[in-house]
Parts: structure tokens; C-alpha cells; sequence
């Protein structure tokens, strides 16, 4: 392959590339390795860094959705949170995750402040599509917080949409910010011409509209006021599936918390107590259940389907990268043969991202964003776990292939 600057020229076989090289051409010998493009986590919250509290601070302290270990990762200092974010991104980047999309929680202009850094050069750290501020209902995350503050933490955190003006003015205070989605939250106080607003302002701006819909009145929702793509969709009956498809809305699956995720994040930091370490396990089993049953019948359906890391946990042990990749062989366990769990960071992602023309391919005029492995990954997904070469923009930021 021929990279010229940031973008690769020529893809081939060794001696025809390298018949026509310039004497000053720079030679990068990967051996046996298996080369991909660089990898697209489609939905990841870079600037939440959640640590899970203990027990009985989440029994007595709870806020609804915002549990105490979000709230505090909220209410950080912004600058603490947006260098937390900067060293999240390069940890993704350092693990093969050369593009992200980031869908909220990151304060008022984390994200976009990050994206156009790393866009500088200033800092290292994946391609990033910004989504700004959450679109959310007055419903959802706010409804257990103190009344006195809690829009405090709105403004920060979120656009409220409340009517059909309301969210057009909430699609354009994130115009504004220079964002590249749109993310919604939908739960059931959502209307169908709330997030149709949202969705036509978006749209006649260019951008895609990413709503978090796992269940089945929010994903009707989503498919009725046609959004690009609806987040996690635990709940989605096989005729939703059949009108995914048939719409071509994008199904970003995000198994983040099967096989006991939840224990690897908790434990080595907290003491759990017996009666809910089997509880946790107990639930596990069923959401794994659950949550593969739906993959299957994704799969089944036909409907364009993507992975998303949904990583906003602090992992003890692993760098926001490590946890990230760990998200693959969930998929593979779940059913989806392999080659089509890369797809689903690679070339599916890139279209629902509008990006097909730039990245997820090895393919000329894509950006030289490229991963290698030292194994065949379709053998063995967890070699993705372990990427040993990573290019970005044609600049090499990890070379553990040995010395060429
Ligand atoms: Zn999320």
C-alpha cells in the first residue's frame, strides 16, 4: 500500500507498489500482521469517567437516572473533565480506535473543543464526530434531582426539548457549537412531532440524528420521526426491526454490559455484599440473555447494524481504549459471525456516519487510517483486543510489530 501524506494513494501487492516508489518513499514492513482499517467506536462518552459507587450510597442516594457515580463525573470541574476526556481519547486512539463518536455528556463544548484540538494537532486522540449538549425531555434525567439545582445542571449537561419549537431551538443552540450529530435521548414523554422537529432542523443542516431508544415505545418513536440511528434498542420487536430496514436506519448495538461488566468494574474497588454480588450475577445472566436474543434477530432482520462501546465507566486495570475493544467478542458470543462484527466498526459504521467517503476501508483516497494484528482476527475477534500497530492521517502513533 502507498500513502501519500494523509491519505491512502495505492493498494496492492508489495512488488507493484513498490515498482514505482520514489528513492525517498519511507518503507513500513508489518510482516505477517493482519491490517484493518482503523476502528470506529460509534457511540462512546469520552468526558464520563463514572467510578460506581459503593452499596449503600446507591440504595439511599439514588437519582433516578442520575445515579450518585454520574452525577459526580457531572459536576467535576470542566476543565478537570475535558483533560480527563483528552486522556480517554488518546487511550482509544493508542488502542486502534482511530475514530469515535462521542453522543453527550460532555459538558457545554467538551466534545467540539477536543475534536478541533486534536484536529490541530494540539492533542492526541481519534477522529471525533461531536454531539454537543443531550436533547432530552423534562422527564427524563432531571425529574429526582433538587428542583434548586437541578438547572444548573441542565444548562451544562443538556437541551431540554419541550414542544416543537423548543427542540428546533435546541437542534440550532448546538448548530451553534459547530457539532456533527445530533443525540436525543427519547423516553416515553418524547412526541412523535417533538423529535420529527428535531430531525427536519438536523437535517436540513446536514446533520444525523442519533436517538437513545432501548425501549419499544422510544424506538417507534425514533423510526416514526426518522432519526439515522436509535442507540442501543434492547427492546425493538421484529416488525420495528423490519422498518429499520426498510428505512435504512442504522441499529448501533451496544452490549457494553453483558458478561458480568459489572463486576469487573465494581469489585476491585468496592466491597459487595454476597446477596447482591448474586443479584448481579443473576441479572447479568438474563440481560446477556436478553441482549443476544436481540443480536440474533438483528442479524435475522437484515436491518444495518453497528458497535458501540457505550464506555463511560471507569475500568480499574484497563485504559479507556482496553475497555472499549473489550466490546467485540460480546457480539461474536452473542452470534454475529465475525467478519461482520468488523464491519460493524469499519465500513458499516463509517456509512452511518456519513463518513464512507473518508474512512472505515483500506481503499484509495480514505484517510491512511489503519490498524494491524499480530493474529487473523476473524479466527479470533480478541486479536482486536491486542492491536500492535496503529496509523492515523499517516502518522504511525504505535509500532509494536518489531523493528523494520
Ligand atoms: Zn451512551
Amino acid at each position: 500500500m502507498l500513502i501519500d501524506n494523509n491519505k491512502i494513494k495505492e493498494v496492492g501487492p508489495p512488488q507493484q507498489v513498490q515498482a514505482h516508489l520514489a528513492a525517498d518513499v519511507k518503507i513500513i514492513d508489518l510482516g505477517n500482521a493482519t491490517l484493518l482499517p482503523g476502528l470506529i467506536d460509534s457511540h462512546t462518552h469520552l468526558f464520563l469517567d463514572i467510578i460506581v459507587p459503593p452499596e449503600l450510597e446507591q440504595q439511599r442516594h439514588n437519582n433516578g437516572l442520575f445515579a450518585p457515580g454520574m452525577l459526580l463525573a457531572v459536576i467535576e470541574s470542566p476543565s478537570k473533565r475535558v483533560l480527563m476526556g483528552a486522556q480517554s481519547a488518546r487511550e482509544d486512539l493508542e488502542s486502534g480506535i482511530t475514530t469515535v463518536r462521542n453522543l453527550g455528556h460532555s459538558g457545554i463544548d467538551g466534545d467540539t473543543e477536543l475534536r478541533d484540538a486534536i484536529n490541530a494537532g494540539r492533542v492526541a486522540g481519534p477522529r471525533i464526530l461531536a454531539s454537543g449538549r443531550k436533547l432530552i425531555t423534562r422527564g427524563d434525567y432531571v425529574q429526582n434531582l433538587n428542583p434548586a439545582l437541578a438547572d444548573a445542571i441542565l444548562q451544562q449537561e443538556f437541551l431540554l426539548i419541550d414542544g416543537t419549537d423548543r427542540a428546533r431551538q435546541a437542534v440550532r443552540q448546538n448548530e451553534f457549537q459547530n457539532v456533527d450529530v445530533i443525540k436525543v435521548a427519547a423516553d416515553v414523554n418524547l412526541t412523535v412531532a417533538e423529535l420529527t422537529a428535531v430531525t427536519e432542523e438536523a437535517h436540513r443542516q446536514h446533520l444525523k440524528v442519533a436517538v437513545h431508544a432501548p425501549d419499544k415505545i422510544s424506538i417507534q418513536t425514533a423510526i416514526d420521526a426518522r432519526a439515522d440511528s436509535i442507540e442501543h434498542g434492547n427492546e425493538a420487536t421484529d416488525a420495528q426491526l423490519k422498518q429499520m430496514r426498510d428505512k435504512g436506519i442504522f441499529l448501533c448495538l451496544t452490549p457494553t454490559f453483558n458478561d458480568g461488566f459489572y463486576l469487573k468494574i465494581t469489585e476491585p474497588s468496592i466491597v459487595i455484599s454476597p446477596a447482591s454480588r448474586a443479584a448481579a450475577v443473576d441479572r447479568n445472566k438474563r440481560r446477556k440473555q436478553d441482549y443476544d436474543q436481540l443480536v440474533q434477530r438483528v442479524v435475522k432482520s437484515g436491518v444495518k447494524f453497528t458497535t458501540g462501546s457505550d464506555m463511560c465507566w471507569f475500568h480499574p486495570g484497563k485504559t479507556r481504549g482496553q475497555a472499549s475493544a473489550e466490546i467485540l467478542v460480546k457480539l461474536r458470543d452473542a452470534g454475529v459471525a465475525p467478519l461482520d462484527v468488523i464491519r460493524s466498526i469499519t465500513t458499516n459504521a463509517a456509512e452511518m456516519l456519513g463518513w464512507q467517503d473518508r474512512n472505515g476501508a483500506v481503499e484509495p483516497g480514505k484517510f491512511a487510517d489503519l490498524v494491524a494484528v499480530a493474529g487473523d482476527p476473524v479466527a479470533d475477534i480478541t486479536e482486536l483486543e491486542r492491536v500492535q500497530f496503529v496509523m492515523k492521517d499517516g502518522h504511525v502513533i504505535k509500532n509494536e510489530l518489531g523493528a523494520h
